[in-house]
Order: C-alpha cells, then structure tokens, then sequence
C-alpha cells in the first residue's frame, strides 16, 4: 500500500509503501521496511507504521505498534494465532528487530531480557542501572551474544556476553512464574522485574 507522508527535514510530499504484513524477516532486520529517502532533499528518513510479522513455520507472530498508534491500527486482515505460537507486542523499530533475531535464532527473549538486566546492574559505572533498554541484542555467534550499548556518556559500543551466560539465565527462568499468558505480551525489562516479583511474593 502506498501512503502519503511528509518529509520533516523540507516538509516535501512523497509515497511511501507500507506492508500491512512480514512473513519474512529480512526487510525488518535491515530495517529497509521502515526507511526511505527524501526524493526533494535526500534526507535518510524512518517511517514507522503499524503491522506485523508472522512466521508460520516457526510459531511466532509479533504485531509492532510504534508510537502513536494503538491496536485499532493494526491491519485487520490478519493470520489467528494457534495455539503454542509465541505471540508479542514490540513499540519501536528497534524492539521489532532485536525481537525477530532472537526468535531467528530459536533463542528465549525472557533469557535476553534477563541477561540485559544483570550485565546492566553489573556495570554501574558504565550505564544507567534504571534502563536496562541500553542493550539490543546486535548479532548471534556460535559461543557469544553482541549487543549494542549505550553508556552513561553517550557512547555507544558492542558488548559481547559468553553465550553460557545466557544459558544460565535459561535456567533461572524456568520457575513457573515465568511462562508466558499464551496471549499476546510485552516481554521486555519490565516483564522479567513483573515476573520476579511474583516469585519473591
Ligand atoms: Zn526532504
């Protein structure tokens, strides 16, 4: 579908193509689903909108719901999800990204999130210990996980954990206060801090 959209850099009309549905991953991991350039000024341009991937074979379906929308934006015409399907909500470009390389990678998302927490809380002079949000999963290699960290000061850096680590978290997360609704869930930060409480309760 081709919509109408205004460059904020010279406030040029242009079309850009949304795709309502991804059953492939690739145009979201490079993020080219997204980007367009400006045809009047040439200015490199993100245009989020809603929509969502859907990997049959694989059992996931990630609906991605930017800022300013809501569900009711969501295309319509979409696949139900069956029973099993590992179902989530992401709100910005790069969630949706980090979120499809994970499960491309057959790898638990709640583990991601978790191993996020501790090397965050591990490194308090490198980053902010309230936002665990300054790591996204960047690449998967056979022995370790990189990650794309912003420090305290603005820096940003690739941060590899041994993959045994995230194996470890594997393990802690096998409590049943950590399996998922079966419906459609955020599993970010915030989820892991939920589901801990839960257990300490
Ligand atoms: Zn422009």
């Amino acid at each position: 579908m081709k919509e109408p959209v205004d460059c904020p850099k010279c406030g040029a009309q242009f079309e850009f193509e949304t795709f309502p549905l991804f059953t492939q991953a690739e145009k979201i991991l490079d993020l080219t689903a997204f980007r367009a350039v400006c045809p009047s000024c040439g200015a490199e341009l993100m245009f989020p909108y809603p929509c969502i991937y859907h990997d049959a074979a694989s059992h996931v379906m990630v609906r991605f719901i930017p800022r300013g929308f809501d569900l009711s934006d969501l295309p319509a015409d979409v696949p139900v999800p069956q029973p099993g399907d590992s179902l989530r909500d992401v709100y910005s470009v790069h969630r949706f990204r980090e979120k499809l390389l994970i499960f491309q990678h057959g790898l638990d998302d709640r583990a991601i999130e978790l191993l996020k927490i501790l090397t965050v809380q591990q490194n308090p002079e490198r980053f902010d210990v309230q936002d665990p949000d300054v790591l996204l999963l960047a690449a998967v290699e056979p022995d370790a996980l990189s990650f794309f960290a912003l420090a305290k000061d603005g820096n940003d850096f690739m941060l590899k954990t041994p993959v045994g680590l995230y194996e470890q978290m594997c393990r802690e997360l096998s409590a049943p206060c950590f399996e998922l609704s079966g419906d459609f869930e955020t599993v970010d930060a915030q989820w892991v801090f939920d589901h801990f409480h839960l257990l300490e309760s």
